[in-house]
């Protein structure tokens, strides 16, 4: 299977991906995670994409695409639960050029939320420095996922000003894919202001459902 999940920053890709990961036994790549795994080493890809970040803008096509293409090749046999990527018609673009030997993604899964509950997802949210997953501020201190204990912190764009300006990038860069794997008969829409139980019911029943 090769799935997409879409939603805006807070919508809950990230607190869905591992278990979607190992439910349908498929490998999962967080483009966000990807950049932030060269912090520690500050490579010459984290220097050029650092700024971007920060202040909530796309880091630039001809990085990302580049870096997310290479992940693909190198781990996607099985297929993939893309998290992140694409974010905007040009990615998608080059994603499917790229799969075309074997038609494209299966599915774009965009996980909808309210404005009010992204924000308050946002400014409450800490992450494990080693494997991403989110949590809420004041749940615990370090990651509990199995032979992890990653230290949780609160992500430099997770600020107000950065919060603000993912959420317009969101509407004007990467809500126009909805229509795009819409239009191609890819598209299935969750609602995603549940609890994280019920999300992940809906997520994986429309997943068999639309697999059948
Ligand atoms: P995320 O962890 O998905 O919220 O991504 C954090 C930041 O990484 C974004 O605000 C962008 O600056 C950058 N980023 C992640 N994925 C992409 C992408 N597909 N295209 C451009 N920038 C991206």
């Amino acid at each position: 299977m090769k799935l997409i999940l879409l939603g805006a920053p807070g919508a809950g890709k990230g607190t869905q991906a591992l278990s979607l990961s190992e439910k349908f036994d498929i490998p999962w790549m967080s483009s966000g995670d990807l950049f932030r795994s060269h912090r520690k080493e500050n490579t010459d890809l984290w220097k050029q994409s650092f700024g971007y970040i920060e202040k909530g803008l796309l880091v630039p096509d001809s990085i990302t695409i580049n870096m997310v293409l290479s992940w693909i090749d190198e781990n996607s046999n099985k297929g993939f639960l893309l998290d992140g990527f694409p974010r905007n018609i040009y990615q998608a673009e080059s994603l499917e050029t790229h799969l075309d030997n074997s038609s494209g993604i299966d599915k774009a899964i965009y996980i909808s939320v309210p404005d009010e509950i992204l924000i308050d997802r946002l400014s409450s949210r800490v992450v494990c420095k080693v494997c991403g997953i989110p949590y809420t501020k004041s749940d615990k201190n370090k990651c509990t996922v199995k032979a992890c204990t990653g230290e949780l912190y609160q992500r430099e764009d997770d600020k107000p000003e950065s919060i603000k300006k993912r959420l317009q990038v969101f509407m004007d860069e990467t809500k126009p894919l909805i229509e795009y794997y819409n239009f191609r008969d890819k598209l299935i829409q969750i609602d995603g202001s549940g609890t994280v139980e019920s999300v992940r019911e809906s997520l994986e029943s429309s997943i068999l459902i639309s697999n059948k």
